[in-house]
Formats: C-alpha cells, structure tokens, sequence
C-alpha cells in the first residue's frame, strides 16, 4: 500500500482540490469553502440515497425470495431469512405493515397467508419471518417443506395499522403465540430510534416456556431499555421455578401491567381468535374505549 507522509495524509482533499485547474487561483478561504461544500453535498446525497431506496415489493404481483437460512426456535416455530434481491436492496415495508405469502397445502392446493416481517428496513440485503407451524395448517404444510435454496411467493405491503414515531404516549401490547411478530416488529422500530421516546407495555402469553418466541431478544430489550420496554411473560404450564404470570391473561394482569385508559395511550391485540374475544372483553370491562384499541 502507498505510504503518505502525515501532513500529507492529513490534506489529501486540499491537494487534491489544488490540482484541479479551476482551483490552482483560488484564495485558501475559498478552496476549503469549495471541500465543505463539496463533503456536505456528498453526505446529503448519501443520506437522501439511504432514505429513498426503493423497497423490492410489488402490493400487486408476487415476487419471489430466495430462503437463505431456516433455524428452529421452539417445537413448532421457526425464523426463516430471505435474500433481498441485492445485498444493498432493503424490503420496503413501513412499519406495522405486513405481506402475503403464497404457498402449496399438503394436497397441492395454493394457499395465501400473512406473515409480519421481524426485520425492518434498517436490515439491509434481507428480510427474516418467524413462522408457527400447526399440524393441520395449510401454510404451515408450506413452511415445514421449505428448504434453503428455495423460494417462497410474497406481496405487499398491505395491513391497517401504521406508524408515526410519538403517535401514542405509550402503547400495551397484548400478544399470544405467533402473534408477537407485528408487536416486535413496533417494538424495534421504537426501541432503535433514540428520538422515540414512546414507551411500550407487552404481556405475552404462551403454554410452556419452549413456546416463547424471541424470548432472548425481548428480554435483551427490556434489559437495555427498562425506562422505554418492559415485558410480562404469562405461562399455561410454568415451570417449577417461574415469576411470571399464570393460566390466561387476566383483568388483573392488565390493569398491572398496561397502561391505565388514557386519549393517548393504545392497547395492541394480536393472538389466536379465542384470545383476542376474551381481551376484547376485559378492555372493555376496564374502560378502554374502541379508539384505545387495534386488533391486528
Ligand atoms: C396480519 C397477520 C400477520 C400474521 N403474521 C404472522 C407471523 O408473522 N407468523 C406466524 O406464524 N403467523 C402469522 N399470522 C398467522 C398466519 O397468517 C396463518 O394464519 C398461520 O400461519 C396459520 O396458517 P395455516 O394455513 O398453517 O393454518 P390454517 O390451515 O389456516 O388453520 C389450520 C389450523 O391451525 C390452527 N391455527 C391456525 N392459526 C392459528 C392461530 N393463529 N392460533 C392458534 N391456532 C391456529 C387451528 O387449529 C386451525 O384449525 C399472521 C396473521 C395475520 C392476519
């Protein structure tokens, strides 16, 4: 490698400049004016670059990603990691949106799900799902066979809810099972941006603890940000040693561990249908109105 001496290391950009012809005249003043002129320009455009990559999903036709990589994280639940079509493209998807994916059930029908990416577009060249295989689901048929090297059929961006950064003072989240993927997608978005200062409630309900999905990441979160995230985990079948809660999610537990009925606050609902009737009922009981809610 070519070695500068120091000072010239130091005022590569100055020589550099000095050797255009236009600049060989130019006062000191106005040729380190022209370089910051220059480097502000170009960190403009690199930014303006970043924010307005144009995402790789069509809301009208299906496009195929490549699975790179499929790892089991509980007995029925795996995260899978698809290739975006280059390792600088990003998803596109905004925040609190979803896609559908499109696949074959056990006797060779199509079948269509949604699915809430896990990554946001901060995770450039992929996107990754967590996906919960049921033993008679069709698209969970799809997911089991899905080896890496394959690709799966997706569309979107698509979903009612969205985002904006200070929307709410705070929200409660309450997710059962697979159903904690739209919560922790948010949950990134607003732990990952130090402006936000948007605090976040979650009970996650699950049957054993086996069951938890992305149990290490959330409680990395609720370790690193215990003023922005905390986490209530409520178990079925606890084990011996557990100091979480226990059975169903109850009246109780929400009113301890979501924020009280407010105009700016907002209970997030995202579990198996029995689920979400029975928190419907014990939001309203606890004087939550309809404007304080959202089912994903
Ligand atoms: C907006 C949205 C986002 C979603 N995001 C995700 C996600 O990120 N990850 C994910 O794993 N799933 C997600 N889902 C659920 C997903 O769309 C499918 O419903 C799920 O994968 C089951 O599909 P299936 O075809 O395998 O089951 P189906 O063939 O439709 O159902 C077969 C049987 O599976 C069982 N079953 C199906 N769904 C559930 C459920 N939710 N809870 C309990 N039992 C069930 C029931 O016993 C049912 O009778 C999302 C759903 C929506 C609406």
């Amino acid at each position: 490698m070519l070695e500068l001496p120091f000072n010239m290391t130091l005022n590569f950009p100055t020589l550099f400049f000095k050797s255009l012809p236009f600049a060989q005249n130019l006062e000191p003043e106005l040729l380190n004016g022209a370089i910051a002129l220059v480097a502000v320009g170009l960190t403009a455009a690199y930014i303006y670059y970043h924010k307005n990559r144009k995402g790789c999903l069509d809301p009208k036709n299906f496009k195929e990603f490549k699975l790179v990589k499929k790892t089991q994280i509980s007995p029925s639940a795996a995260r899978f990691r698809f290739a975006l079509p280059t390792p600088n493209s990003i998803l596109g998807l905004p925040v609190g949106k979803n896609i559908l994916a499109r696949g074959r059930d056990s006797q060779g029908d199509v079948v269509m799900r949604s699915y809430t990416p896990i990554t946001l577009n901060s995770d450039i060249g992929y996107f990754e799902l967590v996906v919960k295989m049921y033993p008679n689901g069709k698209m969970s048929h799809h997911f089991r066979q899905l080896k890496e090297g394959d690709n799966l059929a997706v569309k979107g961006p698509k979903g009612r809810f969205s985002y904006k950064p200070g929307q709410v003072r705070a929200f409660g989240m309450i997710a059962g099972g697979s159903g904690i993927t739209p919560m922790f997608q948010l949950i990134r978005a607003i732990l990952e941006n130090p402006k936000d200062k948007t605090k976040v409630y979650l009970i996650y309900a699950n049957v054993t603890v086996d069951d938890i999905l992305l149990k290490e990441e959330l409680d990395r979160f609720a370790d690193t940000f215990p003023h922005r995230f905390q986490v209530y985990h409520v178990l079925n079948k606890p084990p011996n040693q557990w100091n979480g809660g226990v059975g169903f999610i109850s009246k109780e537990i929400i009113e301890s561990h979501c924020p009280a009925p407010a105009t700016d606050i907002q209970i997030l609902r995202c579990g198996p249908p029995p689920m979400n009737k029975a928190m419907a009922i014990h939001l309203e009981a606890l004087g939550y109105t309809s404007n304080m809610q959202f089912q994903f």
